[in-house]
């Protein structure tokens, strides 16, 4: 026997959630099918239920049959459990939230967004794939969807700082800019935790770590839970007040910004006491200010635009600018920018093993972008692409190097020590 479905809370939270600009976005598709060419699922299934518009249904079926203006003529259909079983996989396994689909639809209707709010009323019916929901869980009680709790934080930050002689502060009293992490990068990726701590050091500001508030992934948006949403965005403010920074930045995770530049004030129902800057945006201002110097890598690579970054996030430029002058070999894949594909393990996905199929079949888009440009690295600047970029390059067997934006930055800084040397020597 399956899990028992609570219908009536899904139907309940779709209502609570239809107002204002999704009601807008539900009656005003057109179903003009444009959407479906630029969503990477419907792309390499052909699958006409991976279509964008698809998506929307379940939502408008409860808004047309209960809050709808002709409503009251009881010509919409009630939605049921056979329609929630058919939608689950939609809502969670094929959507990645990467935002595509709204730049080529005439209507500008934000389908990432009712995929967002249609998982909660997933969830609250008790669906939605259980490896999502476990990661959602362990982050509200064990601090991070990977089991990173503080004590293994403390620990892990310790090790790095020894190995590779770089101070990485924790606890500050006292800073002004508050640095979160990914528990992907942290437990799958710790070069990138030592290439921004080398960063921020190099640019010389006042920056910790704290134990109080640290993962900066969202799991319970992604999941669908608010409840969990919000404590995680709680516990990144409540850290950022205590050590009174000014500026939070995120890693390179790109679901991370986009929650916490976006969503968070709402999410706690109070405006943020700092600004929330991506790592990309905060590096590229540092180095308008002519506080980050890097020396030229001229190894061939091309860059991955992480949807939630670039697209939806605004640091398509930032992310050029920082490459611009120093990354001598970097070509652009195509489509770039905001018309990059997704890796296909945004939104959660990469999180959902039943997925793994799907995914492997996107990945074959980034491949041929790869190959396109002749290089053979393929550098991004979100940790959870580049781990759903890992997995598939390994069930590709996908001869290529992955990288990320800060490690090739943070392995160019320019600490003046040529200068140093000639003047020396003179
Ligand atoms: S947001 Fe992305 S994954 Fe979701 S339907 Fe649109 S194009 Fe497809
Ligand atoms: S492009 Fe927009 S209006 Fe057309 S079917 Fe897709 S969501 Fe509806």
């Amino acid at each position: 026997m399956g899990k028992p479905v609570n219908v009536a809370a899904a139907v309940d939270k779709f209502l609570a959630v239809t107002g204002g600009n999704l009601a807008t976005y539900v009656e005003s598709c057109l179903h003009c099918g444009q959407c479906a060419h630029a969503c990477h699922f419907y792309k390499v299934t052909r699958d006409p239920r991976h279509t964008p518009a698809y998506k929307l249904l379940p939502m408008a079926k409860a808004y047309k049959a209960q809050r709808s203006p002709l409503s009251w003529l009881g010509l919409g259909r009630k939605i049921t459990e056979a329609d929630l079983a058919e939608w689950e996989e939609l809502i969670f396994d094929t959507c990645t939230m990467c935002g595509r689909c709204t730049i080529v639809c005439p209507m500008g209707i934000d389908i990432a967004s009712i995929v967002a709010v249609s998982r909660q009323a997933f969830a609250a019916a008790g669906l939605g794939p259980e490896d999502l929901m476990a990661a959602a869980d362990n982050s509200r009680d064990k601090g991070s969807p990977l089991g990173l709790t503080p004590q293994k934080l403390q620990d892990r930050i310790e090790w790095l700082a020894d190995e590779n002689e770089v101070d990485i502060p924790l606890d500050k009293k006292k800073a002004d800019v508050l640095l979160t992490v990914s528990s992907i990068e942290t437990m799958k990726y710790p070069d990138s935790i030592v290439a921004m701590a080398k960063l921020m050091n190099h640019i010389g500001v006042n920056w910790t770590f704290s134990s109080k508030g640290y993962e900066s992934t969202n799991f319970g948006y992604l999941s669908g839970k608010p409840d969990i949403a919000k404590i995680m965005v709680a516990r990144i403010v409540d850290a950022a007040e205590d050590v009174g920074a000014k500026t939070v930045v995120i890693p390179e995770c790109g679901h991370a910004f986009g929650v916490m530049r976006w969503s968070a004030a709402n999410i706690i129902g109070r405006e943020l006491p700092f600004e929330v800057r991506h790592i990309t945006e905060y590096l590229a201002e540092a180095k308008r200010q002519g506080r980050l110097r890097l020396k030229p890598m001229p190894e061939a690579f091309t860059y991955h635009d992480p949807c939630q970054i670039s697209r939806r996030g605004g640091a398509t430029e930032d992310a050029r600018y920082l490459l611009e002058g120093f990354a001598t070999g970097f070509k652009e894949m195509t489509p770039t920018g905001n018309f990059n594909w997704c890796c296909g393990g945004g939104g959660g996905v990469q999180a959902m093993g039943r997925a793994a199929d799907v995914r492997h079949q996107v990945f074959k888009i980034k491949m041929d972008q790869v190959a396109a440009t002749g290089t053979n690295m393929l550098v991004s600047s979100c940790s959870n692409c580049r781990l759903t970029m890992d997995d598939s390059k390994a069930f590709h067997k996908w001869p290529h190097e992955l990288g990320s934006l800060v490690e090739i930055l943070a392995d160019h800084l320019d600490d003046g020590s040529a200068d140093k040397v000639a003047d020396a020597a003179e």
